[in-house]
């Protein structure tokens, strides 16, 4: 865990969150500034900054827990279309420096 660390704080649960799916190595909840309702974060628990230090195992396993989610989303929400978004480095806008993917449904 990075102290400093926003998301890091949610995985710990020392700052509040809506999780939606929790598991050994991954966390997902809803954004705090949804672009739409249902905007949800999916986040490896170990601190890690971007797409160019995530383990390829973390990887994988965060894009199976985005199918998952997206599939709930179609039934659950009846989203037509979902949007997977991930920024990786200030020069890609990226806010807050723990990898986490966007399930964006539409
Ligand atoms: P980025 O711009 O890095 O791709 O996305 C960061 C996202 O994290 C933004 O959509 C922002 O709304 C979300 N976010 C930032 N701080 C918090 C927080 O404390 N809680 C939650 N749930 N989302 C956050
Ligand atoms: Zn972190």
């Amino acid at each position: 865990m990075d102290a400093n660390c926003i998301f890091c704080k949610i995985v710990v649960k020392q700052i509040p969150a809506s999780v939606v799916y929790e598991d050994e190595k991954t966390l997902a909840f809803l954004d705090i500034n949804p672009l739409t309702e249902g905007h949800t974060l999916v986040i490896p628990k170990a601190h890690t900054v971007s797409i160019f230090d995530i383990s390829a195992d973390d990887f994988k396993h965060i894009s199976a827990v985005a199918q998952k989610i997206s599939n709930n989303m179609k039934t659950a929400i009846a989203a037509d279309g979902v949007d997977l978004v991930q920024a990786s480095g200030e020069a890609a806008n990226q806010t807050v420096p723990h990898f986490h993917l966007h399930v964006i449904p539409r």
